[in-house]
């Protein structure tokens, strides 16, 4: 399945230039690691997606953490696929579940007891859960590189107690902000980044080599599906 690596200096600006990212795409279409379940792939994608995870890349990637340094990544297939992958332990990548709504945050985050983001056009009703909107949505000059002081990034802490909100942007046609702008353009190139070992093996290779100390934004674009007919 293609998968390809940006180092540093080539950051977008929400990550910021000190954190290197990943993006995975299907062979056939680039939404083909994502769940067929999620609203953010618009009713003209659903056929490209997959209704089937991909465990043996999940354990990768809750261990392809740089030493010294922070993974993190954010997720639309239902924790009930990856909460026994490795994720969201001390040294390994935080992985947030994406809620489709705020009740759906509020549901996840109460019960299952996962890191959980969501995107919404609006300040939400008080709940009885914390909830605090991603600093580079509310600041002027922030980014996930300067993000939570010296702790780091927030949304690389499995253990914080409060849900984090991402400002919905709204796109014309598909409501996914990878499949817009730049992000995409480089989601579609990475179809072309044929593999001849598993993403996992491939992704723990890059990682032992990352820097020590660096920050790993997992999958800007993709998730952690497999891809129809593998
Ligand atoms: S909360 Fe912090 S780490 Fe998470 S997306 Fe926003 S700036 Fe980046």
């Amino acid at each position: 399945m293609p998968l390809s690596f940006k180092d540093i200096g080539h950051g977008n600006s929400k990550l910021g230039k000190l954190v290197v990212h990943t993006t995975r795409s299907g062979e056939a279409h680039h939404m083909g690691t994502c769940p067929s379940s999620c609203p953010l792939l618009g009713e003209h994608n659903k056929e490209h997606a997959t209704d089937k995870f991909d465990e043996d890349y999940a354990a990768a990637l809750a261990r392809a953490v740089p030493l010294f340094g922070k993974a993190w990544s954010y997720t639309h297939w239902m924790p009930v696929h990856w909460r026994k992958s490795g994720f969201n332990m001390l040294g390994r990548t935080t992985m947030n579940f994406s809620a489709n709504n705020w009740e759906q945050a509020q549901y996840v985050f109460k019960n299952l007891k996962v890191p959980v983001v969501v995107n919404l056009s609006e300040e939400p009703p008080k709940g009885d859960v914390p909830a605090m909107w991603c600093p580079a949505d509310t600041m002027e000059d922030m980014d996930c590189s300067r993000c939570g002081g010296s702790k780091g990034p927030i949304c690389a802490r499995p253990d914080r107690s409060f849900i984090i909100m991402f400002k919905q942007k709204k796109w014309k046609k598909t409501p996914c902000y990878a499949a817009n702008g730049y992000v995409k353009f480089n989601w579609i190139r990475t179809m072309k980044n044929k593999m001849k070992q598993s993403d996992g093996k491939i992704l723990l290779k890059w990682v032992s080599r990352l820097r020590h100390g660096t920050m790993l934004r997992h999958h800007v674009a993709g998730d952690m599906g497999q891809i129809k007919g593998e």
